[in-house]
């Protein structure tokens, strides 16, 4: 199984094993062994979807390689590249037995026996039944192998059409699961050892569940915060329009709630911004991010840009850079605009030349990669909160997490993994802290002010 993209697809290729298992497929990190590859893609950008092409020419050979010596080999695409290619992706790779969307890989079991007969297949429907409704629940041992701190799916698809973006059309209508199976799911998760859950969406911000009254994200954290045992609650990704009120007190009230916001802005400039239909103007984003503050003064903020959608000018761009240099975040992912199939920016004129996108993403990056530094290095000499996860590089060491989602190493034995306690942050690294372990600190002792 190999993922491609967003953390909904890692959450997939989870549930696609644990459907999987009882079918007696084991997840090998060998392809060469694999009876089964199944690759589940990215479509949000030209270069995520490409990749999966040159990937499927490699698993090719290896089939060929295989049937030489006698076993055979399916090749599944899943994922949102299998949802906007369809048919196209058997034309474009022929050795490919099975494409199903993200809405309908609850039926892979049953789609798998139908194939191998020389017939390929392709479902790539959004069915009228829930695919949550006929997924597995993972066993003890498979979520305790995959870490302490795990992914759920709590809303899916988007309506809100930004003009750039694939995922309305590979991802479907907004729709939220019950606050009743989520709160069943994490149980289970935490029950096995789990200590951290990131929800996620693609506009998680507007989960509401199954037109439940009251259901909201704030009110999902509150919920889930008084399961025992469960110490992390993070949520991703957000829209900036869907920012409520009460899921602002929560970022105040509630301590499991961690303070780190991942709310993508895309443009600093309102022109781009209103041809990209985000429905908000920059000041609403920084007004937005002064409440946020207000309310949860050491919150580390992320965000999502992408430089070059058409029409952008350099007074467009100065103006990305400006509202960088007033929120100051603690990270960032940023990106060339990507023409995509089938949305309205594709056919907008004034398309960016690719030497200018090359040239604004790599001075937009300069000044949010400062950022990020100067955030990690706010923390040296600081004592944080850190949930060890796994092993570390070195013999001795653990890796874990702050509440600002640094990674931190550590030495300290495995039998720390899953707990979490204070750390001195000793040193900031290009893309990792260490630190030491401290004892006799009360960890609610431990909110420092970000450097603003
Ligand atoms: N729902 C989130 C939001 O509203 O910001 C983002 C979801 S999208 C999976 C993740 C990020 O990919 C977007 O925030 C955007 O920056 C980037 N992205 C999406 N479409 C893109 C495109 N056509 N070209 C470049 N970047 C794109
Ligand atoms: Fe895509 Fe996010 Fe816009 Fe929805 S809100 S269309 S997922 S960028």
């Amino acid at each position: 199984m190999k993922s491609y993209g967003c953390q909904m697809n890692v959450y997939d290729a989870q549930r696609m094993a644990d459907l999987l298992a009882p079918e007696g497929y084991d997840e090998t990190q060998h392809m060469e062994d694999a009876d089964l590859v199944i690759l589940n893609t990215c479509h949000i950008r030209e270069r995520a979807a490409e990749k999966v092409f040159s990937e499927l020419g490699k698993v090719r050979l290896l089939k060929a390689e295989r049937a030489a010596i006698g076993h055979k080999t399916k090749i599944v695409v899943a994922g949102c590249v299998a949802q906007a290619e369809g048919e196209e992706i058997l034309r474009r790779q022929k050795a490919v037995d099975l494409v199903i969307g993200p809405q309908s890989y609850h039926r892979l079991p049953e789609l798998l026996r139908r194939t191998g007969t020389g017939e390929s297949l392709v479902d790539t429907e959004f069915p009228l039944e829930d695919k949550f409704d006929h997924l597995p629940a993972p066993s003890r041992q498979q979520i305790f192998a995959r870490g302490v701190s795990a992914f759920v799916t709590v809303q899916e698809g988007c309506d809100k059409f930004c003009t750039f973006c694939v995922v309305p059309y590979t991802r479907g209508a907004e729709s939220s699961r019950p606050v009743a199976k989520i709160v069943a799911e994490v149980e289970a998760l935490v029950a096995a050892g789990v200590r951290e859950v990131s929800l996620l969406g693609q506009n998680v911000n507007a989960y509401h569940g199954e037109g439940e009254d009251g259901a909201s994200l704030a009110a999902l954290a509150m919920r889930l915060a008084r399961i025992p045992g469960l110490a992390r609650i993070r949520y991703t990704t957000s829209h900036p329009n869907d920012m409520d009120g009460d899921l602002i007190k929560a970022h105040r009230d509630l301590p499991a709630l961690m303070p780190f916001l991942h709310l993508p802005v895309q443009s600093g400039s309102d022109r781009i911004l209103a041809a990209m239909n985000r429905k908000h103007k920059a000041k609403d984003y920084l007004a937005l991010i002064a409440k946020i503050r207000a309310a949860r003064p050491d919150i580390a903020l992320s965000s999502d840009f992408i430089v070059g959608f058409p029409g952008e000018t350099e007074a467009d761009f100065e103006a990305t850079l400006d509202l960088i240099a007033k929120v100051n975040f603690a990270s960032a992912f940023s990106f060339k605009y990507s023409p995509r199939p089938g949305t309205p920016g594709a056919d907008m004129p004034e398309q960016i030349e690719e030497r200018v996108m090359v040239r604004r993403l790599a001075e937009l990056q300069v000044l949010l990669e400062d950022q990020r530094q100067a955030f990690n290095r706010a923390t040296v000499g600081r004592t944080v909160d850190v949930l060890f996860e796994k092993p570390g590089r070195h013999k001795g060491q653990l890796t874990g997490k702050t509440p600002y989602l640094q990674a931190v190493h550590v030495e300290a034995g495995s039998d720390l993994i899953g707990k979490i306690l204070p750390v001195e942050i000793i040193e900031a690294g290009a893309n990792s802290l260490s630190g030491r372990l401290c004892e006799g600190i009360a960890p609610e002792s431990l909110q420092w002010e970000v450097p603003v």
